[in-house]
């Protein structure tokens, strides 16, 4: 069956045609899939027997919403059940992270994660799955359909969906096929620009060099240690793809003007955020192609680090900037909901009295 999250206009067209409704119909139903409507009872210039076969031609919505977490900050996570395909009845979440001006979906690529990195609560599930490119685009529609339907006080959001980051559950470079399937629909379907899209891996260095051939998107890195004995035990990937096959790649990252990668590094105290880390930045880091993001760790159950204070983030970032490195802070949103950096775990119940029924 045609999924419609990720259907051109090319492959519409050919399906109503075998079945030999006009095929004018296709741009219609593209155009309203385009805004987050997938159950083709919603598409009002849509007939109503057009409609009905729709539903049996092609998958509209592989995601069941099983609960919406709201933050005090506006941030909204979703849990949602896939209903079809290898993943069938397992869940995953994803993020909608509001402002003003802009509105970013944090997407997962997969149920779980391959990776183990073991300050993070992500790691700690047992992987479970690839998500097909359909059930990736289709966690941006869902959000852009509950923005229009429950839109959030203009105060603290646009309540469009502008960014996206593939920064919510698994490591998308072990899921190429799934990532590429989405990035070519969120490029060519949803006009989403590619700097506004951010993919974030742990450092999978043939899945970087792809990237960069292929969709050369913004990139992030979970660095996290810039020397080789640290990040192996941080992220455990390095140990396959150590610090100088990472180097290679990341200076060959297809990069427009103006813009960076970003290098992430969360703050854990006693552990990456000494004086002997900071003169390992300042070794590793591309100045002119490079800045670092230092991200305020947000604790969870399955792991004994503590995060460094907000004093000591900053004092970091002073160091950092003045070696001539260019460092922002990460604001840290969405966590009185577990839904900030490395705190996404679809196995975790989800707290009823915060849930609102889907
Ligand atoms: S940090 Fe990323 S790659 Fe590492 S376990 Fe968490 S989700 Fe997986």
């Amino acid at each position: 069956m045609t999924p419609l999250a990720t259907a051109s206009l090319a492959e519409l067209r050919t399906l109503l045609d075998q079945h030999g409704a006009p095929a004018f119909r296709a741009q219609q139903i593209l155009d309203w899939r385009n805004k987050g409507v997938v159950n083709p009872e919603e598409m009002r210039n849509i007939p109503n027997a057009l409609r009905e076969k729709l539903a049996e031609w092609c998958l509209c919505d592989p995601l069941t919403l099983i609960t919406r977490q709201q933050s005090a900050d506006g941030t909204r996570k979703y849990l949602l059940q896939l209903d079809q395909g290898k993943c069938i009845g397992k869940r995953v979440e994803c993020v909608f992270i509001p402002e003003p001006e802009r509105g970013t979906v944090c997407i997962s690529s997969q149920v779980g994660c391959t990776l183990d990195c073991p300050f993070c609560c992500t790691g700690s599930q047992p992987f479970d799955g690839n998500l097909a490119g359909h059930e990736i685009v289709a966690q941006v529609l869902m959000v852009m359909a509950d923005l229009r339907r429950d839109p959030l006080p203009v105060s603290l959001s646009a309540n469009r969906v502008s960014h996206i980051v593939f920064m919510g559950q698994g490591e998308p470079m072990s899921n190429e096929k799934g990532v590429h399937d989405t990035l070519k629909t969120l490029l060519d379907q949803l006009n989403i620009s590619r700097r506004r899209i951010t993919l974030s891996t742990s450092g999978l260095v043939h899945g970087i060099t792809r990237l960069g051939a292929k969709y050369p998107v913004n990139l992030a890195i979970s660095l996290h240690a810039a020397n080789d004995a640290l990040r192996d035990q941080l992220v455990p990937i390095n140990r396959t793809f150590p610090l100088a096959q990472l180097r290679q790649v990341l200076d060959n990252y297809p990069l427009p003007a103006q813009r960076h990668i970003t290098l992430e590094y969360v703050m854990l105290a006693g552990v990456n955020d000494r004086e002997e880390d900071i003169a390992a930045l300042a070794r590793f880091v591309n100045r002119g192609r490079e800045r670092v993001n230092l991200i305020h760790y947000n604790p969870h159950p399955a792991s004994d680090f503590t995060g460094s204070s907000s004093d000591h983030i900053n004092t970091f970032a002073a160091a950092l900037t003045n070696r001539g490195i260019r460092t922002t802070v990460r604001r840290s949103r969405g966590d009185d909901i577990a839904a900030a950096c490395g705190q996404l775990n679809s196995s975790t119940p989800t707290a009823p009295e915060n849930a609102a029924p889907a």
